[in-house]
C-alpha cells in the first residue's frame, strides 16, 4: 500500500503546543555530496557492510575497518551543509525546547548547520574510543590508513571508530522513545525504513496509547517511497534541500 502524496506547496502548519521530532537518514546528507547506502547498489563507497561495519570485521581486520572509516572521514570533510540541514535550524530556531532530532547519519552536517538539540544514534564519524575500556569517547579526525597506524588506549584496547556496528544497540534509545511518545508531529526525512530499529520509529508513534495526547502526524520527506510508507500520513516527494525550506508554517 502507497502512502498519500501530499502536493508539494501544502505546508506543514505547527501549532504553538506542538511537540516535534525530526527523524534523518543518509538523504538528507545527499545532495551534500556524502553517498547514500542505496547509491552504490548496497555498497558503501566499493565495500560490502558486514566487510567493514560489524564487530566480527573488527576483530578479523581491524586495519580494513579503518580504512573505510577514514575514507569516509576523509569524503565528509570536504562536505558542508545543505539548505536541508538549514531548515531544520531554522526550525528549531522557532520551536526551541519543543524540537528534537534523531539523526541515523554518521557526519557531523547537522551541527556544522548549527543544530543544537540532536542525537546521533548510530554514531560520530568524527570521534573514536577504545574498543576495551569505558573511557568517553573523542574528538578525532585523522585517518588510519596503515595498519600500524591503529592506536592503543593506555588500558591496552585499540582505538576503533564511535560507530554502531551492524548487531549493535543504537545510542540514545530511552530519550528517542521518550520523544516518540510524546511529539505530536513526526517528521522522517531521507531515510529508506530499513535499518532497524529506526524504521520502526513511525510505527512506534502512531501506536502509543497515551489518552491525553492527540493521535501523531507523520510525514516523510524523500524522492522514493520508504518501505515503511503506508504509516506516513503524508508523502512529500522531492529532494529534502528543496522540500523542506519552504515545508513549515509555525503559528
Ligand atoms: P539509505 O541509504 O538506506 O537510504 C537513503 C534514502 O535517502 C533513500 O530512501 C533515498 O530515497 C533518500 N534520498 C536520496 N536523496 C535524497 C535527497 N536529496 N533528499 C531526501 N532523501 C533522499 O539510508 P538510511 O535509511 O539512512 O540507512 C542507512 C544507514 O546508513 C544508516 O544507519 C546510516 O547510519 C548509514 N549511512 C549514513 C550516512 C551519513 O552519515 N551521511 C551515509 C550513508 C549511510
Ligand atoms: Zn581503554
Amino acid at each position: 500500500m502507497s502512502s498519500p502524496h501530499a502536493r508539494i506547496d501544502e505546508k506543514v502548519h505547527i501549532g504553538p503546543k506542538e511537540l516535534v521530532m525530526v527523524l534523518t537518514g543518509a538523504g538528507i546528507s545527499a545532495e551534500s555530496g556524502i553517498p547514500t547506502f542505496r547509491d552504490e547498489n548496497g555498497l558503501w563507497q566499493g565495500f560490502r557492510f558486514e566487510e567493514v561495519a560489524s564487530i566480527q570485521a573488527w576483530h578479523k581486520h581491524p586495519h580494513l575497518v579503518w580504512m573505510f572509516y577514514s575514507m569516509r572521514r576523509d569524503a565528509a570533510l570536504q562536505c558542508g551543509p545543505n539548505s536541508g540541514h538549514f531548515a531544520l535550524v531554522e526550525l528549531e530556531r522557532k520551536l526551541g525546547d519543543r524540537f528534537f532530532l534523531c539523526t541515523q547519519n554518521v557526519d557531523d552536517l547537522h551541527e556544522q548547520a548549527g543544530s543544537k538539540r540532536l542525537v546521533h544514534m548510530h554514531g560520530e564519524l568524527f570521534k573514536s574510543r577504545c574498543d576495551r575500556c569505558s573511557k568517553p569517547p573523542f574528538e578525532d579526525k585523522r585517518l588510519y590508513e596503515t595498519a600500524d597506524s591503529i592506536p592503543n588506549c593506555q588500558c591496552g584496547g585499540r582505538i576503533r571508530p564511535h560507530i554502531v556496528w551492524f548487531g549493535e544497540s543504537p545510542f540514545y534509545m530511552n530519550r528517542i522513545l521518550t520523544e516518540l511518545d510524546r511529539c505530536s508531529l513526526f517528521i522522517c526525512i531521507g531515510t529508506s525504513g530499513a535499518v532497524q530499529p529506526a524504521a520502526s520509529f513511525v510505527r512506534w508513534a502512531r501506536q502509543r496509547k497515551i489518552e491525553s495526547l492527540a493521535p501523531v502526524r507523520t510525514i516523510y520527506i524523500g524522492p522514493d517511497e520508504p518501505e515503511n510508507g503506508w504509516y506516513f500520513d503524508h508523502f512529500y516527494q522531492g529532494k529534502a534541500g528543496e522540500v523542506l525550506p519552504e515545508l513549515f508554517r509555525v503559528e
